[in-house]
């Protein structure tokens, strides 16, 4: 970790107008993944950190499973993982994303989540079908993924697509089954995958990019129980079925002929949403 440290760069730097004070030694007391120069640097960057402060904090409280956890490691631009909004912003709109579907959460200019009553597990990809996972894979994975190169390999995605910033959720959800050794392999068809997933912020408004746990584990039902306080009180107990792939742009893919099952039974990924904390939810979620 002491070495990690001396190669920071204050967070703040360049975002204020007193220079840094020299040497960013003095870290983010809660997350410990970003620091600062100076006490008055790390004051001011606060608002704009606090955000990604508590789910980095989350992160970073789980460092010795993570530092084995490929799939946290973003191949986003280093710039992306800082708090800059407008960085954030024109590597959006440099992939004509910028607050489209389901990249709309990706920055600051979009919608809060508590503002946000409408979950839809209809938003799209808006990008070209070479760029995001929108049909089948054209194999069945033969061993366990351990990269993100493993996986766009496997789904023939270019190295430079951003699909991962979004894929962040199912893949690190995959990435935690396969270190509880539940192997898809071992599951029949008739098997359960039930997965309470504790505090779910934007990737609330991201719910379609879940389907690719459709494509990770075939023939196997999976249930998340999707539990935190930002999920709109409107939406508290709902089940959400999702059977067919987020869409790409393109109008004549095939993945718009798939036709979303009708038979709640046979759906294979379900998301029940639920409002309030954990403990007081537990009963709930049987
Ligand atoms: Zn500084
Ligand atoms: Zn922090
Ligand atoms: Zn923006
Ligand atoms: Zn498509
Ligand atoms: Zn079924």
């Amino acid at each position: 970790m002491s070495s990690l440290s001396t190669a920071m760069e204050c967070a703040a730097k360049g975002l204020v107008a007193e220079p840094c004070a020299g040497g960013a030694h003095r870290r983010c007391g809660s997350c410990g993944a970003v620091a600062y120069c100076s006490r008055a640097h790390q004051f001011i960057h606060w608002t704009l950190h606090k955000e990604e402060c508590a789910r980095l904090a989350t992160q970073m409280s789980h460092i010795d499973v993570l530092s084995q956890f490929p799939f946290v490691f973003s191949i986003e631009s280093p710039a992306l993982n800082h708090a800059i909004p407008n960085t954030r912003c024109f590597f959006l709109e440099s992939f004509k994303v910028h607050l489209k579907g389901l990249w709309k959460s990706e920055c600051r200019c979009g919608p809060e989540i508590s503002s946000v009553k409408d979950l839809s597990i209809t938003a799209e990809w808006n990008m070209e079908s070479s760029l995001c996972p929108c049909t089948e894979p054209g194999n069945s994975l033969s061993a366990p993924l351990a990269s993100w190169e493993e996986y766009y390999r496997w789904r023939s995605l270019p190295l430079h697509s951003p699909a991962a910033v979004l894929l962040h959720w199912p893949l690190t959800l995959y990435h935690c089954l396969q270190l509880s050794r539940i192997q898809a392999s071992r599951c029949d068809a008739n098997d359960t995958l039930r997965i309470h997933y504790l505090g779910p912020e934007k990737e609330l408004l991201q719910l379609p990019v879940f389907a690719e746990l459709l494509a990770l584990f075939p023939g196997v039902h999976l249930c998340i129980e999707l539990v935190g306080p930002t999920v709109p009180r409107s939406r508290d107990g709902e089940v959400l079925n999702i059977s067919s792939y987020a869409h790409c742009s393109a109008e004549s893919c095939c993945c718009r002929s798939f036709a979303a099952s009708e038979d709640v039974n046979c759906s294979a990924l379900t998301l029940k949403l639920w409002k309030g904390v954990y403990h007081e939810r537990y009963s709930d979620m049987v």
